[in-house]
């Protein structure tokens, strides 16, 4: 039997493609997995009636880590996206996101090693909105009104935050613990808490009172997020692990993305207390579906983060390094590589031949 279990959701547009090749570099680097393969999407309407069905949920469960390819969200067909109804449904409420200089990426900073961990369930993506006119926004004006909380104008449209003490506690913890296991030094506590006192004013109390548990184990700081991200940009060395609320993380991540070379080498997790959920940022990239010419970087590096939390350091080291190799030394790479090294795309390899180029380096 094979050490580890893991679902594999191939995903749809270039998923498929990237995720043969990162089970590729996976299976080359040794380590016993499985693969129980199951698909969600689109593509699975038809026969199931839903995008993603019971028995993929089932199936991650049951498995606890699974590693996926991007699903696209179709516009305009009443299904919400896949990836939120995932982390909806098995409660994945850590989203990690590290963000690593590599050199040959074309980046313009050459020493970044962030590690992003953003809560992913409440904030303003609860999904509790009012739709500017309907009776329910009226409502909630002439409520606001009453209690002397302020003034709404009648035209509004309201979206609400809720933060809670259970869900900053809990992601506050992970990144603590996330510092500890990983030999970091930092954690930074990221907020608006000067003018949004009782959301983001509760997310920093409470990330003071878990930090003063790690005293002395882990330094801690705290930030305001605008100061943040000119922060980030002067002096991104200054940053180890962060800890945001889901808004300001979904920004942020991004901006530190961008700082290492963007989403096509931007890994990813959604972590939960039983189960993980491991996918790169970038989404379907329609326009090259079966193409073997997208970049399965992301895909690759997400599968190292994977192995790591199987308990596979050794081997999620040795991929690391590998595509560390493959890109340091710039001929075998994919078109976007060749694009921002050389600006032009002649030379450019398959997303099959950089993944073999990368198996040779493991
Ligand atoms: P996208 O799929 O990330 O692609 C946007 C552009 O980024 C591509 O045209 C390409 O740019 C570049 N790119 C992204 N991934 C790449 C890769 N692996 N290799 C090379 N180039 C890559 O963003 P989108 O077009 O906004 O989204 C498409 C669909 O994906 C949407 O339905 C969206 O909802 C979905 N999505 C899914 C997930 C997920 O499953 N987790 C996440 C995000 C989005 P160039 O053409 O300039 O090279």
């Amino acid at each position: 039997m094979a050490k580890h279990t893991v679902t594999l959701i191939p995903g749809d547009g270039i998923g498929p493609e990237i995720t043969t090749a990162m089970r590729r570099i996976v299976d080359a680097t040794g380590v016993e997995i499985e693969w129980e393969v199951v698909d969600a999407g689109e593509g699975v309407v038809e026969q199931f009636g839903t995008p993603l069905p019971d028995h993929v949920i089932e199936a991650v469960r049951r498995n606890k880590v699974a590693i996926k390819g991007p699903i696209t969200t179709p516009v305009g067909t009443g299904f919400r996206s896949v990836n939120v109804a995932l982390r909806k449904a098995l409660d994945l409420y850590v989203n990690l996101r590290p963000a690593f200089s590599i050199e040959g990426t074309g980046a313009r900073y050459k020493d970044v090693d962030i590690v992003i961990v953003r809560e992913n369930t409440e904030d303003l993506y609860a999904g509790i909105e009012f739709e500017e006119g309907s009776a329910d926004v009226a409502e909630l004006i002439d409520w606001v009104a009453a209690k002397g909380a302020g003034t709404i104008r009648p035209d509004s449209g309201i979206s609400l935050k809720p933060i809670s003490v259970t869900g900053s506690a809990r992601i506050v913890r992970w990144a603590f613990e996330y510092a500890l296991a990983n030999g970091r030094s930092k954690v930074t506590a990221v907020h608006k808490a000067n003018i949004l006192k009782y959301s983001d004013g509760l997310f920093l109390r409470v990330a003071r009172e878990i930090a003063a548990e790690y005293q002395g184990r882990v330094e801690f700081e705290d930030r305001i997020v605008d100061a943040t991200c000119m922060g980030l940009v002067l002096r991104p060395e200054d940053f180890d692990v962060m800890v945001l609320p889901n808004l300001y993380g979904d920004i942020v991540s991004d901006l530190a993305a961008g700082l290492v070379g963007g989403l096509g080498i931007a890994p990813g997790a959604n972590i939960g207390a039983d189960c993980a959920v491991f996918e790169p940022v970038h989404g379907s990239a329609p326009k090259y579906t079966g193409r073997d010419m997208a970049n399965p970087t992301a895909e690759v590096l997400t599968a190292a983060l994977m192995l790591q939390h199987l308990g596979e350091r050794d081997a999620g080291d040795r991929v690391l390094a590998a595509v560390k190799a493959v890109l340091g030394e710039g001929a075998t790479v994919t078109y976007d590589i060749k694009r921002t090294n050389t600006g032009s795309t002649d030379g450019a390899v398959g997303t099959q031949a950089y993944a073999d180029a990368i198996i040779a380096r493991l």
